[in-house]
């Protein structure tokens, strides 16, 4: 099999494509063949070494695929399945090993492409809207690049749930991506704060959904409403780095979490019933996967590149079959 391995963080060019043995399965595992690897900003942090990991790093943590055999005591997964996943590492491969219960089952009206593009960035926008702030009607959202693959996720499925939803995006392409996605007010970074205080006639919104970081952190708190929520859930700026908690009384009382995506699919039923609901929003046609581009492994620093050089707009995928 071939799979990208990392010997050391670093720059895009630190991933290389290297031939090794096919794993064999074993108790509780399925050894999958990967038809689609998702590639996302988490990736490029494990890449750089902002989040810690041991060496030598296996690269990717989503895809989709077939299932070419099962370990010993395996239950629900068959050979032939088709699966996907967003939380076994080494995704970017011809083959990977996965503990059967971070496997779901994908529609088969459902391409794997497609299946692999809906779930880290589904399931990250379905928890951040569904649980960790709960919209609706009469709420409203301010979602950050929002014309990224989690952005544009995260619009639709925030206009679905009734709300107003501000959008910030850097290109006027990205503003059309984010408006298509159901944006209602698309704004530019540079004054986002002051916009949405006019524009909610100084109300301010009641989340504020922040991948970004850094370079938002503090004009985020300024348009919440008294008793609103910082979700701050990346950072593709930079960290944020410490802050006093008194900022969020001074500016309303205000809740500020840090979610991940492991907590709110932290048990099989949770991950499931995440997974059915965004592949069934999918196959109703109400909620739309946007594929930015498809690479080989062997590009995949140039995949990099252009995610982190801000070059994408929604999916950013790895054929390893190329
Ligand atoms: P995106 O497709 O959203 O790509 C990142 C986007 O961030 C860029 O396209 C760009 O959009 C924007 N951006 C703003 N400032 C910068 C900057 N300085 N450098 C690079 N990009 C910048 O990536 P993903 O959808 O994969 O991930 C989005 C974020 O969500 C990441 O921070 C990721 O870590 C986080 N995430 C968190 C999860 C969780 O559970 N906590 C799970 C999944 C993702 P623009 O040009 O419009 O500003």
């Amino acid at each position: 099999m071939k799979a990208i391995q990392l010997p050391t963080p670093g720059g895009p060019d630190a991933m290389v494509l290297v031939e090794t043995p096919t794993p064999t399965p074993v108790r509780g595992q399925a050894l999958v063949r990967v038809e689609a690897a998702g590639v996302n900003f988490i990736d490029v942090y494990q890449r750089t070494g902002f989040y810690k990991m041991e060496p030598p790093v296996r690269l990717g943590l989503e895809g989709a695929g077939v299932v070419e055999a099962v370990g010993p005591e395996v239950d629900g997964v068959r050979v032939g399945d088709r699966v996907a996943w967003c939380s076994v590492a080494g995704s970017y491969a011809t083959h990977v090993v996965a503990p059967v219960e971070k496997l779901v089952s994908v529609p088969g009206a459902l391409d794997s492409r497609r299946a692999a593009a809906a779930m880290l960035q589904g399931l990250t926008a379905h928890y951040l809207v569904k649980s960790t702030f709960p919209l609706g009607a009469g709420d409203s959202c301010l979602v950050h690049a929002a014309a990224g693959g989690v952005g544009l996720l995260l619009c639709q499925l925030a206009k679905r749930a009734g709300a107003r939803v501000f959008a910030t995006v850097s290109t006027e392409e990205k503003a059309a991506r984010a408006r298509e996605a159901g944006a209602d007010d698309v704004l530019s970074y540079d004054d986002f704060a002051a916009e949405v205080a006019r524009r909610t006639k100084g109300r301010g919104v009641s989340v504020v959904y922040d991948s970004v970081g850094r370079s938002t952190f503090d004009q985020s708190l300024a348009c919440l409403r008294p008793r609103g929520m910082l979700v701050s859930f990346g950072q593709s700026s930079g960290a944020i780095g410490a802050f006093d908690p008194l900022v969020l009384s001074a500016g309303g009382s205000l809740f500020f979490t840090r979610p991940t995506l492991g907590h709110y699919t932290s048990t099989r039923m949770e991950l499931l019933a995440r997974a059915h609901e965004i592949f069934e929003l999918i196959a109703q046609g109400a909620l739309r996967i946007s594929i930015h581009a498809t690479f080989p492994l062997g590009a995949s620093a140039e995949a990099h590149r252009q995610l982190e050089g801000r070059k994408t707009t929604g999916k950013v995928l790895l054929d390893p079959t190329a």
